[in-house]
């Protein structure tokens, strides 16, 4: 696996802000375990990052790597034996036909945890005793599936010279048949064509990957819950820039992320471009909220129409504008929740979610052009087609507008 890194740091107003939206150097964030200060550094070789002011901490080190989430962070989520069984299986179509080894049978076990595989298993006679003793045990042992949990394997670790469960435990199960999950393969890059495509195969990631880690690391969970409820409250922008410049076409957009209001990015964004040209402008196009989190899957769709921009990234050309522009007119995209069954998390999760609405001010300083035609004495319809945003963003606006007079 790659090298990890820091990628978030929280802002003083308590929100987790990603790097891409951090200017390069010294910056107001703090780590979000020990809270030191944070240096965003945008060099041009290795992957954006913070670093801390001072030492690492460990926390970070390990939860940055337990909670690289499949889709956002990164693209790979299964490990190596996951990866080959999925391969096998469905090169030779069938579980009997694979090989087995060191391995596959943990491998297999993971991908049925995370709802990607279901599988068919015989079981001795003597294990369906030992899964009836232990039921009478006190403790919690076995796992919905019927699976060791991981204080049983704790035990037998600690015992682990003397006595090896998993090589009994599989001894006496046998995998005779497993099927992968539609969704697997529906949810592959390569075939996702729309943003509630992208939205829909980020939203089984994140789910597989939320069990994964209920199931490997479940002292990471309420760190991932952290990293999940701040990439829900993340809006993806979208942001026209024209001006002339040298070597770079004159008009060409941003997509990015953000917490804040999007007129404040434009304002930084236009900062960052002054080196490049000049009589340089910048309008907000589009902003859609929770969408933040599509911002990766959005910029790899567009790969082909990336313009580097010094060490800028996140730029591309208006190739695809028009469809991006009309995608996200379209599309409803709401918060991401893990899925059910954990509730504990999930409250908290809820809670701190919080739901910070718009105050009126921030939305009719977002949409001030909805709010002139309005004001002008525009329907909402028409409102809506000569600013060309959504009828539901106008009626927000509008009801800013009321609630502000
Ligand atoms: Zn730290």
């Amino acid at each position: 696996m790659s090298k990890i890194y820091l990628t978030f740091g929280i802002n003083p107003a308590g929100q987790w802000q990603s790097i891409s939206e951090t200017p390069s150097g010294r910056s107001n964030l703090v780590c979000p375990w020990c809270k030191r200060a944070l240096i965003a550094k945008k060099g041009r070789i290795k992957t954006i990052h913070f670093a801390h002011d001072g030492e690492t901490c460990r926390i970070s080190q390990d939860a940055t790597l337990q909670t690289q989430i499949p889709t956002y962070d990164t693209f790979e989520m299964l490990d190596t034996h996951e990866a080959r069984y999925l391969e096998r299986r469905i090169k030779y179509g069938s579980h009997k036909k694979v090989y087995s080894w060191d391995g596959m049978n943990e491998a297999i076990d993971r991908l049925e945890k995370m709802g990607i595989v279901s599988v068919e298993r015989t079981n001795e006679a003597e294990l369906i005793d030992v899964r009836a003793r232990l039921g009478k045990l006190d403790g919690q042992w076995l796992d919905d599936l019927g699976q060791p949990t991981k204080a049983l394997l704790d035990l037998f670790k600690a015992l682990d010279p003397l006595v090896d469960l998993r090589f009994h435990w599989n001894r006496c199960t046998r995998i005779t048949s497993t099927k992968i999950d539609r969704g697997y393969s529906q949810n592959q890059f390569d075939k996702l064509q729309s943003l509630s495509d992208l939205d829909r195969a980020q939203r089984y990631w994140f789910d597989a990957y939320w069990r994964r880690l209920a199931a490997v690391a479940p002292d990471y969970q309420e760190l991932l819950a952290q990293k999940y409820s701040a990439l829900g409250q993340q809006s993806l922008y979208v942001i026209h820039i024209s001006g002339e410049f040298e070597g770079l076409p004159p008009e060409f957009i941003k997509i990015g992320l953000s917490t804040r209001n999007a007129n404040v990015r434009l304002k930084e964004i236009l900062a960052d471009l002054r080196p490049f040209g000049q009589s340089i402008k910048g309008k907000v196009l589009a902003v859609k909220e929770y969408a933040g989190r599509l911002e990766r899957l959005v910029h790899r769709m567009l790969s082909q129409d990336n313009l580097p921009v010094g060490t800028l990234t996140e730029f591309f050309t208006i190739n695809r504008l028009e469809w991006l522009l009309s995608e996200l007119d379209a599309v409803t995209i709401n918060e991401y929740l893990p899925p059910e069954g954990y509730t504990g998390t999930r409250e908290t999760l809820l809670k701190r979610a919080g739901r910070r609405k718009k105050s009126s001010t921030e939305l009719l300083a977002e949409y001030e052009d909805v709010a002139m035609l309005l004001k002008a004495g525009k329907g909402i319809r028409e409102a809506s087609r000569l600013s060309g945003r959504s009828i539901n963003t106008v009626q927000k606006v509008k009801a800013a507008i009321i609630a502000a007079s």
